[in-house]
């Protein structure tokens, strides 16, 4: 069997969308798994709507995520130029067949006529206007126009277009390999234009003469390529090439399941969609990406292979070894997948707690001046260990860890009437005794302490714990607070007990 080839093939209009990122990772991902390569090509025909900057900032994005194209732009290798403005040479001798062969014609007419032809077959009621089989024979084209002419008109360097001839009443059939098979009539078609009158290549042709000269045995794409799939396959047909396996990824649809995930939804619902920060060289606006956000990277690709694919069973955590053993086009599925920002997040926060400790303590040394001076980096860690489950965000860990390195100034009174009673501060005065007459200051002493005085006068833990959390860290929650009186040590915890006492007593 030939080596699997797949491409992503990205058009330098902005910024890549993570829906693009998603497409990159599955060719990835289906290339690694089959021992084939990955291709990256830049599709750059169409010259109206390229924007400065966006190659660079796919490359970084790649960088991040860690995909690695076997070949292509910056790369090299042997199928290059990996550019398609680089090509145009190659798509001359490729139209020339096709113009041969009588399967492609010059068509010489303008915008404006184009408009009138639109108009015409409006008021004739025709449903869907297009130039094809039918309306072609009324237009100034290479089929309609006499030779001579055609040539004068080539030779004068009079604005052409090529077009595909696609034919009449023929069906085309194709197998998706998530969709399964798709007949389309071919007098839905339109003459597609291949090649533009600036002299480049559409995407249509490009994109086909590439995928096969560089040998692309599956393409895998987005869903929203799939009306372009008959040209495609058309094209394949004339030029009596093999025809590589399509997969059309499902559309990624906004939280509500309405519509396809744009960067107007993820503005409205205050989550990114880029994968790196990008400022619109022309409006100089700023979108924030899931990098800057604080999101790993090993978070965003395990949420993106999971977005439109399955493992058929329950296991949500992979790296990224694991999904290639795993990845199969089959468990990929039609409909369309939601885009859940609390799933990224969830991902984030499973990948976050199981980074080497000193990541999070170096984290707060760099972040919390005092925090070296406080601490000792055993019990940075401790404090790190005590609270990094309950992060989403590297960056939480400074206001989660908060009260180690800030005395309460102030009490939440809605806290205060809930939570203090006439046991309170008695009992408390009691514990700050205890605590201060132990000599071991560690967790498990210091909560034998203090349930001891709880069972010695018959209180519940739920009315006591909550006040004596409250004087140690100001906060109505938190973690294990034997643990957290340990971490801050008995001078500190006695201050910050006094203090309390001293408010209330
Ligand atoms: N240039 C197209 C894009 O911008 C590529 C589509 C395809 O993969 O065929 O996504």
């Amino acid at each position: 069997m030939n080596k699997i080839r797949v491409r992503f093939a990205p058009s330098p209009t902005g910024p890549q969308h993570i829906g693009g990122i998603r497409t990159a990772l599955y060719n990835y991902l289906f290339a690694k798994k089959n021992r084939g390569d990955f291709i990256l090509r830049i599709e750059d025909t169409d010259q109206k709507r390229f924007v400065e900057g966006s190659q660079k900032y796919l490359l970084k994005a790649f960088e991040w995520l860690n995909i690695k194209p076997d070949e292509g732009i910056n790369i090299g290798g042997k199928y290059g130029p990996y550019k398609q403005s680089e090509r145009k040479d190659i798509y001359k001798k490729y139209i020339d067949i096709l113009l041969k062969k009588d399967l492609a014609y010059y068509a010489f007419d303008t915008p404006q006529e184009l408009d009138e032809m639109r108009k015409r077959l409006q008021e004739a009621k025709v449903a869907a206007p297009q130039y094809n089989a039918v309306s072609r024979m009324t237009m100034k084209n290479s089929l309609t126009l006499p030779k001579d002419e055609v040539e004068q008109k080539l030779n004068s360097g009079e604005k052409y277009v090529i077009r595909i001839k696609v034919p009449q009443k023929q069906s085309i059939k194709f197998k998706d390999e998530i969709r399964g098979w798709i007949n389309i009539k071919t007098d839905v078609l339109d003459d597609k234009v291949l090649m533009k009158s600036d002299g480049m290549p559409t995407y249509h042709f490009a994109n086909v003469v590439d995928d096969h000269l560089m040998k692309i045995t599956h393409v895998i794409r987005g869903e929203e390529w799939l009306p372009s799939t008959p040209i495609h396959i058309l094209l394949y047909k004339y030029f009596e090439w093999e025809e590589p396996v399509f997969a059309h990824l499902p559309l990624i649809l906004k939280p509500d399941g309405v519509g396809k995930l744009s960067k107007r939804a993820a503005d409205q619902a205050g989550f990114p969609v880029f994968p790196l920060n990008w400022i619109d060289p022309e409006t100089k606006e700023k979108s924030e990406g899931f990098k800057e956000s604080g999101y790993l990277p090993e978070a965003i690709i395990n949420f993106l292979a999971m977005l439109g694919w399955s493992p058929g069973d329950n296991r949500e955590l992979f790296t990224i070894d694991q999904l290639i053993k795993e990845f199969s086009l089959e468990r990929i599925n039609k409909a369309g997948v939601k885009f859940d920002i609390k799933k990224v997040n969830w991902f984030n926060q499973e990948y976050l707690k199981r980074k080497e400790p000193i990541i999070f303590v170096n984290y707060l040394k760099t972040k919390i001046p005092t925090a070296k001076e406080k601490y000792s980096d055993k019990l940075l860690e401790e404090i790190c260990d005590l609270l990094k489950d309950r992060l989403i965000f590297l960056k939480d860990l400074i206001s989660e860890t908060k009260f180690f390195f800030k005395k309460p100034i102030s009490y939440d009174k809605k806290l205060i009437k809930k939570l203090l009673n006439e046991d309170s501060i008695p009992t408390l005065m009691k514990i700050a005794d205890a605590f201060d007459s132990l000599t071991f200051f560690e967790a498990p002493y210091i909560k034998e302490a203090f349930l001891k005085i709880i069972e010695d006068k018959e209180l519940k833990l739920g009315k006591i714990l909550p006040v004596l959390r409250l004087a140690i860290t100001g906060l109505g929650s938190g973690p294990d607070l034997s643990k957290v009186i340990y971490i801050l040590g008995k001078k500190e915890s006695l201050e910050r007990l006094d203090k309390f006492l001293d408010s209330y007593k």
